[in-house]
């Protein structure tokens, strides 16, 4: 990457600051319309909001209730696209609706028909009203006592951070330039400056067209170019908790379409565990490692305990994470109504400043910003091609590797390492893919590897931590460093570990 750049004497014609799927999706759709492509990442790719979604590759049957069906209808249509193109990482998942009340059933099964006909030929599987056997054979730790029945439909479930590894990979296949660890200390019209994380050096990129892809932190960055800039996104945190396989044990998701305040709440097998949420909470400022608040968790833990037969206590809490939604909209009062669309606008300053979305239709998102974006640098007009551009490790039977299916078409290559060894017993990673991070995927730290190349860190916290040393050891040897760089890491993934763990968090006396 540092080679692509250094060789780099024209200005780029494309730059992106921000490596989450808004990011990380416009390097693609740029680099493969032939524009020279550099994205620059902070911190990690995907450490802000896009490792911490629910996975839900969705069309939102929330915003069917809003009358957005316009929004549905082109989620439902990227949902289609990308498991066509990314069959590894994106899989159908059955969701069932429990019906309490007598209403509950006919008016969830008519909204839910309208689902499928909004997907089309993009349909996942019809929906259906079950009967109470039918859904408690489907939903078998459900609460029962006034269960009436339930109604079932179908919506893609994928790993994000993870997705958008792959995301980078495809980028950098397509002949874009991404780094990770270098922050944008200022930019304007004609390029950044930007600082190496791990060496603190200064460096200068120029750009015929600047977009700031930064999600929750875009406020900042615009007003690295324009101090006087206003706010243009309502920060809104959302929590969620994972616990044992043992509190969802069958194949289906749980979707509660109204909390006690008026959310939708979604219990949902994720990588044998089940993890639960979330939550929708205003925020003045946003952070890059943001902690869940007490009563988010008090929240989801009374919510879980009205659906679930086994009420899960804050000692079943295998691990917590929590992310800002980059909503577009400043100053919205109550952010669940804030829509869920994007924006794009040309700041007065000349940058191109995309915000608000979700994960699922980051690729149309991606298509509308790099239009926008080469006519404002005067590029030549060129379609995109990313509607059937396989994403990399496409593979059309991942499943047969076992838990190396996410990796898609990398895993004989994992698998070829030879290391076998598990990390933990409660976990599946392998010191093989440890290997495999630092070497192919850029992993620069033991969080890189315990977060987001593995999922250990929002999977199983006290797993995670244990297996930091280990991993350590494996990167070191890797990327050639020593003993005190290993010790380091530790005590920087501990740091974070702890906003992962409900008891240190409530220990350390977190806000209510
Ligand atoms: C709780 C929650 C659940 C969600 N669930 C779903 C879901 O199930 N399905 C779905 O489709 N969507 C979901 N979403 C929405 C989705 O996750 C987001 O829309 C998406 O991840 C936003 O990506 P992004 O790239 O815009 O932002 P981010 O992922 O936050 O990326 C921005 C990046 O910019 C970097 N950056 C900031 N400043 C600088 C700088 N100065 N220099 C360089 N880099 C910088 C940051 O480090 C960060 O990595 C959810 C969101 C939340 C919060």
């Amino acid at each position: 990457m540092w080679r692509r750049l250094e060789e780099r004497r024209e200005p780029w014609d494309i730059l992106i600051v921000g490596g989450g799927a808004t990011g990380a999706g416009i390097a693609i759709d740029a680099a493969s319309r032939g524009y020279s492509t550099l994205l620059l990442e902070q911190s990690d790719f995907g450490k802000g909001t896009s490792s911490r979604s629910t996975k839900l590759v969705h069309g939102g049957v929330r915003y069917l209730e809003q009358g957005n069906l316009r929004l549905v209808m082109e989620a439902l249509r990227e949902r289609g696209l990308l498991l066509q193109n990314a069959p590894h990482l994106v899989h159908n998942l059955a969701f069932v609706v429990p019906n309490y009340d007598w209403w509950e059933a006919p008016f969830y099964g008519a909204g839910l028909k309208l689902y499928d006909l909004l997907a089309g030929k993009y349909r996942f599987g019809p929906s259906a009203i079950l009967s109470r056997e039918e859904t408690l054979e489907r939903l078998p730790t459900i609460r029962t006592d006034g269960l009436r029945g339930g109604v079932v439909y179908y919506d893609g479930q994928f790993d994000d951070s993870r997705l958008l590894i792959h995301l980078v990979a495809t980028a950098f296949e397509q002949g874009a330039a991404l780094l990770n660890y270098a922050q944008v200390t200022s930019l304007d019209r004609g390029g950044v400056r930007f600082r190496d994380v791990e060496s603190g050096a200064g460096f200068e990129a120029k750009a015929r067209v600047v977009i700031n892809a930064t999600g929750p932190f875009s406020d900042a960055v615009r007003r690295l170019a324009d101090p006087q800039a206003e706010p243009s996104i309502a920060p809104s945190q959302g929590i969620h908790l994972v616990f044992d396989r043992a509190f969802l044990p069958g194949d289906s998701a749980i979707m509660v379409p109204h909390t006690s305040d008026g959310r939708v709440m979604f219990a949902i097998p994720w990588h044998g565990h089940t993890l639960v949420g979330t939550t929708d909470t205003p925020i003045s400022d946003a952070a890059l490692e943001p902690a869940a608040q007490e009563q988010e968790i008090d929240f989801i833990l009374e919510t879980a305990a009205l659906y679930l037969a086994k009420k899960p206590s804050r000692d079943d809490v295998r691990s917590v994470f929590a992310g800002i939604r980059p909503l577009a909209g400043a100053g919205a009062a109550r952010t669940a109504s804030v829509s869920r669309d994007h924006a794009i606008r040309v700041e007065d300053s000349g940058i191109v400043t995309i915000t608000g979305g979700k994960w699922t239709t980051y690729r149309r998102m991606a298509e509308e910003c790099v239009t926008r974006a080469a006519a404002v640098a005067g590029l030549p007009a060129v379609g995109s091609a990313t509607k059937t551009l396989p994403v990399h490790g496409s593979h059309p039977d991942a499943r047969a590797f076992g838990h190396l299916a996410v990796y898609g078409s990398d895993a004989p290559q994992i698998q070829a390492i030879g290391a076998p060894q598990r990390l933990h017993p409660e976990l599946p990673y392998t010191e093989g893919e440890v290997i495999w991070a630092a070497r192919a995927e850029m992993a620069r730290t033991v969080e890189d590897v315990l977060a987001r190349r593995t999922r250990a860190l929002f999977l199983n916290v006290r797993a995670a931590i244990a297996m930091a040393p280990r991993v350590a050891e494996l990167m070191a040897g890797e990327l050639g460093r020593d003993a005190a760089w290993q010790q380091e890491q530790l005590a920087a993934f501990r740091a974070v570990a702890a906003l992962y763990d409900i008891a240190a968090l409530t220990a350390a006396g977190n806000p209510v």
